[in-house]
Order: C-alpha cells, then structure tokens, then sequence
C-alpha cells in the first residue's frame, strides 16, 4: 500500500504546543515517491509538521557533524548535518535557526529556538546542552524509520552527567566560522568511549523496556515505522540500566563476575528497612541492625560485645554505658502527645536520661534543641559523654510553643544506662590468598538518618557481597560495621598491631547514597597507596572529583589516621558530611537517599577493589620495542579510533620496565586503569611480559 509522504506526515501523532525532537531518515519514503511518479518535498513535510505544532511548540531537527573532531573547520552558516536530509533542508530556511555547537548543532523552529540558540555549551552531551533542554521541557522524541540504537543520544547525556568510566571528555580545537563569517578558534569537548574497553553497544533491551513500560510507542503507517519516546521519563531507566549494566559489564571483561546488582539489588531496601530503628554508640537498634545485617545479607558476619564492665577506658576516652530508651514524649495538659519519640527517633537527644516531670514551657524551652535556619526539619543532636536530658524539634513548633511560656508539659524519657553491658560491633572477614588486608569501616551509631549513614552499612554490604563474588582475592578484606569514634577506638585497641602489620589498604564509608559529587578525605600526608587509589578512581569516575585533605576529616579517618595508628584509610562519600544541606537533619531521609546515588557509591567502591586485586608490576621482555605486527597487536583494519589504540599500546610498553605499576603507568599516561589492564592482559598473552615481584 502506497502512503504519500503527505498522509505520512498529516497522520504523525503531534499534539499542538508539543516540543518534538524529530530523527528521521526518509530515503526509504523518497524512494516510494519515486516509485509512485511523485517526488518528496522536504519543505512540504516540515510545513505540515510546523502546522501541527503550532507557534507554541517547537520543533528540533539534529544537523550533528564530527568533521570538527577530525580539525576540519565549522562553518555556522555551511557545514551541512549528518543526520539526515530533513535537517539539511530546514537548515535552508529563514523560519529555522541554528544552534552554535560544532559537532552536536540543532536546527530549530517555534517558540523556543531562542533559547536553544543561546545556549553557550563547549561540551557536547552533558548539563547546560540541548539534551537537557529536552528532558527539563517535557519533549518527545519522534523517529521516523530510523533503528533506536541511532538516534538516541539521551544515552550519552546521562553517561556524561553520571560520569561513566568507560567513557572519558576529549577537547577537540578547529577552526569556526561564526554566523557572521568570523574566523575564530574554538574548543569543544565530547565524551567518548575507551576504545579498547569494547563495552556493549547494543541498546535494544533497553528500548524494550521503553516499550514495556509505556514510555514509548511505536505508530505503523504503511511500512514506515515510527517511534514517540518521552524523553524525560525515559532517563531514569537509562540510568538505571547505566549504572546497574554496563558499568558491571565493564568489570566482567576483567575476568571478574560482578555482583549482579540489577537483578538483585538490596542496597535501596537496606536503608528503606533499617531507616526507623533507634541506633546510638551501643544499645538494642545497635543488635537489632547488626543481626539483620547477618540474618538476611552476610551470615558470616560476627558481632561482638565489648564489656564496659571489664573495659571501663578505651585508651584515653571513658567508655560509654549502654544507652536503651523504650519511650519519650511531651504531653499537654490534655494529654496530647506535641513531641514522640515513636513518630521520629530523631526527636530525642542521644543519650538523654531518664526522666519524669511536669514543668512549664519557660523551663523545658532549656532542653529543647531546633534549627534557627531550617525551621521545619529535626536536628539530629547527642550527648555521649555529660549527663543530659533534651528533646529535637522543628523550630517552627517551638516558636509556637514559646507563645505560652507558662504552660505546663509532663515530660517523660524512659531511658536506661547499664554499667554492665556492652558495646556491639560487627565484623566480617572474608580471607584472601596473601596476607595482607584491606581495611573496610563503616559506622552504625546513627538512627534514622539515610544518608549518614545508613548509605554507608548499605554500601559496605554490597561491597562485601562483590568481594565474595571475586573469583579469586589477593587480599584479606576485613569489613567492620562499629559506632563511631568509640567504635574505632574499642576496635583499634582489639587490632592495632595487627592492622599495622598487614592493612594495606583502608576505607571509611560514609555518606555514599546521595546523588551528589563523588568525594573522598585523604590521609594526613596524602600519600598513601590508598590516596593514590583513590585519586585514580574519583578522576575517572567524575568531571568534577572533589578531594578534601585531612584537614577536613569528621569521621573515623580521624582515629585510623591519628599518629600512632596511622593507617592508610581515605573516607570514600558521595557528597562529604558536612556538606549537604540535608545533614544531621530529618531531611536527610528516604528521598535523599537514591538507588542511583546507592549504585555510584558502590560503582566508586568497586573500581578502588578493581585497581587493588589487579594492580602488578610487569617488564617487557624483549630488547627494544616488540615487533607487534607479529603478535597481531596491530589493528589490522584502520578504524575510527586505531591510531590512539596503537599509540597507547606503545606508550604502555615504553613503561612497562618493571618498577611502574599498572596504576603508575596508567597514572603517567592519563589513562583509565582498566584501558591499561586490557592492554597489559593482551600482551600477557603473547607472551610478552613477565610479571615482576615489588
Ligand atoms: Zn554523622
């Protein structure tokens, strides 16, 4: 059945007023033209579709060209698109603008070109470019007979702002020529893939879960097959197969079968299960969790008492009493529970008293503790170490009551010290084949509170259930879920000569669940192997690495790091604590806390693990460079991307002189330590290097 292109285009499902990102390839609809004794008319197609929308919609064509990434110069007024024959006849039209990009450039029409022609972007697919445009405006991507894999970029868009390290921002510098024919230099950047990583390029599951989902439909007109994706909604599934995909797949081609977090991911329902419960330095939240921990994720994990009894000091600190609390509130003079405890734990001061009175407002107002700046949202407030009894709420509730200072409240803490109990930890250590280990420390002292830090027990678990997953470890992992500060000090005081002797490396996990920069804290010299480690890690995994040096320590890198200790533990976070609004406060709660967020944070865990079970040192053996045409380790076919291939294989051997690690080298070169790994793995093969003991 023959369908003019005109039928085509007056039966595409656009509503008015819609922003539409149109890809298309019509030589199969131009060639049924022809056929047919007609001729397609570019202008004719898009004046239907311009109709349709309206003056309020606006209609964006991609004219992408990757000359400029070869030096060939941009021409604003001349360079024609490379995707697709529509782009380029609207690009002939006075009614359309260009936007200024050289390599992804858009030709727009209606309400907003504008705004889109405004857009001063250097880099290609992240924030601040026409791809966010699209997702922040509700846009639908309509794709006329072209195959999904193709067309859809928002891919890239999400890669770049998560930071994917398989990817990484190449500048490329030309010649452009601006709309007035100005001759300029000009720099953009593009994210592209390691070409010697070989990630999976095949997108079609994904567009099936498009399908599935409703996100997208397919129209079938004639033989024409046209898709409709709503791209916003889109995007949280393309980072969900992102993150819990193709980064895992990355670390299956080193020989390592990942935890497969996709199909089993437990980290959101960790901190989703555990978030209500009363944690605090020691007490029954503490056992609580820890045995959760062990019943449903880590049977091994050993949890142990340290006996206050028969340990009243922890080296210079007094050692806590058992702190338990069945119940708390304030009641009015009716009887109305204002404050309780069982509504938010975070309502009561940690290690409050026991107490049982009737006082005035003017006299509890003492005992109260809020937040002047962000009136409706619970601090999070202890005192460990002088007796003290308060409660936390909103500013904005205590404001009220303060208007009746005279009114009288019943107050009530039941609360318990025990001279006689103890301070439970846990400990999981799943052994290695050397004996050196690997320091993992997270802390469990805070109650309801997501991000700090229950992204941090969430994180350590799934790390934990990695390392099994190893097929083979170098390293003894020593994993410890401790209260904080007092925590350390009881396991340090348990360990520290044997965590002298054998860590070789250590991380503190804290606040690593949010969807923010990926941050670390470095030792007090940064410059460890675990600084270097990490230093790697946060550049490749992020454009915007954020390092703090000791001298913003807050966690327990303070005691692993403190002289006579000195481990080499960095803190591992997403956004650092201290750093985020939501911190120590009821806002940093299940929303704060993302699946995503969750899945970066063990993304930057698993690549530090990665670089420590794979980093050697290995030395060419043969004198002078390789013969490598005789291996075959020359690309045979001259494809996009060959040259820097071979560049980099030679570089590598030009190092490999038995001194440099796989980390150094990688370090020396700029490359991602897995583009180094390959390499190094390739040449093993051959038989080209030996492996060199250090
Ligand atoms: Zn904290």
């Amino acid at each position: 059945m023959y369908i003019s292109y005109i039928q085509l285009a007056n039966m595409l499902n656009i509503k008015k007023n819609e922003i539409i990102f149109l890809s298309s390839d019509v030589s199969l609809i131009a060639y049924h033209e022809i056929e047919n004794n007609s001729n397609f008319d570019g202008n004719i197609f898009l004046n239907i579709i311009t109709e349709k929308i309206g003056d309020n919609g606006t209609l964006i064509l991609p004219v992408y060209n990757w000359g400029f990434c070869k030096g060939l110069p941009f021409n604003y007024s001349t360079t024609p698109g490379k995707t697709g024959y529509i782009g380029n006849v609207a690009l002939k039209r006075n009614d359309f603008i260009r936007t200024k990009h050289p390599i992804y450039s858009f030709v727009v029409w209606g309400k907003d070109k504008d705004i889109l022609y405004n857009l001063n972007n250097t880099n290609s697919f992240g924030k601040g470019t026409v791809f966010q445009y699209l997702i922040d405006n509700q846009a639908t991507n309509i794709a006329i007979n072209v195959p999904f894999n193709h067309h859809y970029t928002m891919c890239h868009h999400v890669e770049d702002y998560l930071g994917v390290f398989y990817r990484y921002n190449k500048y490329f510098k030309s010649k452009y020529i601006d709309e007035k024919g100005c001759i300029l230099q000009r720099t953009a950047s593009m994210t592209v893939r390691h070409l010697e990583l070989d990630i999976g390029g095949d997108a079609s599951e994904l567009y099936n879960d498009f399908l599935e989902k409703g996100i997208a439909y397919e129209q079938q007109i004639g033989s024409y097959t046209i898709s409709y994706i709503n791209i916003a909604k889109s995007i949280p599934i393309i980072e969900y197969d992102i993150l819990y995909n193709n980064a895992i797949k990355q670390i299956q081609i080193n020989n390592i079968t990942a935890y497969n977090i996709r199909k089993d991911n437990n980290m959101y329902n960790i901190v989703k299960n555990l978030f209500s419960i009363n944690r605090s330095l020691s007490g029954n939240g503490n056992r609580y969790t820890l045995n959760y921990l062990k019943e449903n994720y880590l049977g091994e994990l050993n949890i142990k008492e340290y006996s206050i009894k028969d340990n009243p000091e922890t080296f210079d600190w007094n050692t806590p009493y058992e702190w338990n609390i069945n119940d708390a509130y304030i009641e009015d003079e009716n009887g109305n529970k204002i404050v309780d405890f069982k509504n938010n734990n975070l309502h009561i001061l940690g290690y409050s008293e026991p107490v049982d009175i009737t006082i005035p407002f003017s006299e509890l107002d003492k005992h109260l503790y809020s937040l002047e700046n962000d009136i409706d949202a619970i601090p999070y407030t202890t005192s460990y170490y002088k007796k003290r009894w308060g409660f936390c709420i909103t500013h904005r509730q205590r404001e009220e009551l303060r208007k009746n200072p005279d009114k009288l409240y019943h107050v009530v803490i039941d609360s318990s010290y025990n001279e006689n109990g103890s301070i439970t930890y846990g400990e999981l250590i799943i052994n290695g084949y050397e004996d050196d280990e690997i320091l993992i420390s997270t802390y469990i002292c805070h109650p309801s509170m997501a991000n700090d830090n229950l992204s941090g027990i969430a994180a350590a678990v799934a790390a934990a259930k990695y390392i099994y997953a190893l097929p083979e470890r170098k390293y003894t992992y020593r994993i410890i879920f401790i209260p904080e500060t007092i925590g350390a000090l009881i396991y340090l005081k348990e360990n520290i000569e044997h965590l002298k002797k054998y860590t070789k490396a250590g991380f503190v996990l804290s606040c690593i669940g949010d969807d923010g920069d990926y941050s670390c804290v470095h030792t007090p010299y940064n410059n460890t192997y675990t600084d270097k480690i990490v230093t790697h890690v946060l550049k490749h995994i992020t454009d915007k690495p954020k390092e703090y040096s000791f001298l913003e320590r807050g966690s327990d890198e303070r005691q692993f790091c403190a002289p006579l200790v000195n481990l080499p533990v960095c803190t591992l976070s997403r956004t650092k604590f201290g750093k985020f609004k939501e911190y120590h406060t009821s806002n940093d709660n299940l929303d704060f806390v993302t699946e995503i967020g969750l899945g970066g944070g063990l993304n930057y865990i698993q690549q530090c693990i990665n670089i420590l079970e794979n980093n050697e040192y290995y030395k060419i053996k043969t004198v002078g460079e390789p013969q490598l045409g005789k291996y075959g380790l020359y690309p045979t076919i001259s494809q996009k991307g060959s040259a820097d291939y071979t560049r980099n294989l030679t570089n590598i051997i030009a190092y490999l002189n038995g001194s440099n690690s796989i980390l150094d080298i990688a370090e020396l070169l700029n490359m991602h330590f897995n583009s180094v790994l390959n390499i190094i793995n390739k040449l093993k093969e051959n038989n080209l290097i030996d492996k060199c003991e250090k």
